[in-house]
């Protein structure tokens, strides 16, 4: 069998040529980066939960109206996905001060925000994806007026549909980031949810404890990733039955690391 011809690799995901014009395979890796790859690392069995929890928000986003490019899990660590051209802009969704928002306006970690933030940076990894504002998106012509609106609308969709996704099963949706693309139809596109939704790429909180259960364990050495990924999947009810005791309770770990 001939060899798939690998269209681009980055940090966390693989994308190969898919069976059929217009298709790609989208395959995870274990691999971590963080502070725009200046750490970096493994999380073994990452890209098998970041896989399984991206198809399951995708698949209750597409059931609830919103495009997406997820066609189908194949297997472990790969999807079937429409191949588009991802729009360069990583689109920030807040709900509570964390992070890079937290650090340039000092707002103390965990404030709840007054309402829904939207933020853009423009996706380049030689200039570690700088802010930028609508004027910019104009201005630089990434995407038109009517592309940004479909974007906005979608993102706040999503946004509320997540929030009570987590909620349901004590988890606070702190922040996500979300990448889109345009899907060719003959002359026309449109704007549609590519990449991929999951703890990488999501600050998702504990209701009662806090607990972070996403990549910062990993940005700030909190150790303890897979088991916070996861306890994710298993809210979600991702987890095989019967497999309740693979997943290690934060509390035990805490107590053993002595915080
Ligand atoms: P912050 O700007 O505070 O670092 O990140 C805000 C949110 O967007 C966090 O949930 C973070 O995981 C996500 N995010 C921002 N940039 C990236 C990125 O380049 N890759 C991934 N996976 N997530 C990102």
């Amino acid at each position: 069998m001939a060899r798939r011809r690998q269209i681009y690799e980055g940090k966390a995901k693989i994308l190969y040529e898919g069976p059929e014009p217009g298709t790609l395979i989208q395959y995870f890796k274990d691999d971590a980066t963080a502070f725009n790859a200046q750490k970096r690392g493994t999380i073994n069995g990452k890209g098998v939960l970041n896989n399984r929890i991206s198809e399951h928000v995708f698949t209750l986003l597409g059931n609830i109206g919103v495009p997406t490019h997820f066609i189908r899990r194949l297997n472990m660590r790969e999807q079937l996905i429409r191949q588009v051209e991802i729009v360069p802009i990583e689109v920030i969704v807040r709900n509570v001060a964390a992070g890079t928002l937290s650090k340039r306006l000092g707002i103390e970690e965990g404030t709840q925000l007054p309402r829904t933030l939207i933020e853009y940076c423009y996706k380049d990894d030689a200039l570690g994806d700088p802010l930028v504002a609508e004027e910019h998106i104009a201005c630089f012509n990434w995407c038109s007026q009517d592309e940004l609106h479909d974007i906005q609308d979608m993102a706040i969709r999503i946004n509320d549909f997540m929030s009570g996704m987590f909620a349901a099963v004590g988890i606070r949706l702190v922040d996500f980031k979300l990448e889109f693309g345009r899907l060719y139809e003959g002359d026309f596109s449109r704007i549609i949810l590519a990449d991929e939704i999951s703890p990488d790429g999501c600050r998702l909180w504990d209701m009662t404890t806090n607990e972070k259960l996403d990549k910062d364990r990993f940005r700030r050495d909190l150790g303890g990733e897979v088991e916070a990924y996861q306890e994710v999947a298993r809210r979600l009810g991702l987890m095989p039955e019967g497999n309740e005791n693979a997943v290690l309770d934060l509390e035990s770990h805490r107590k053993k690391k002595g915080s």
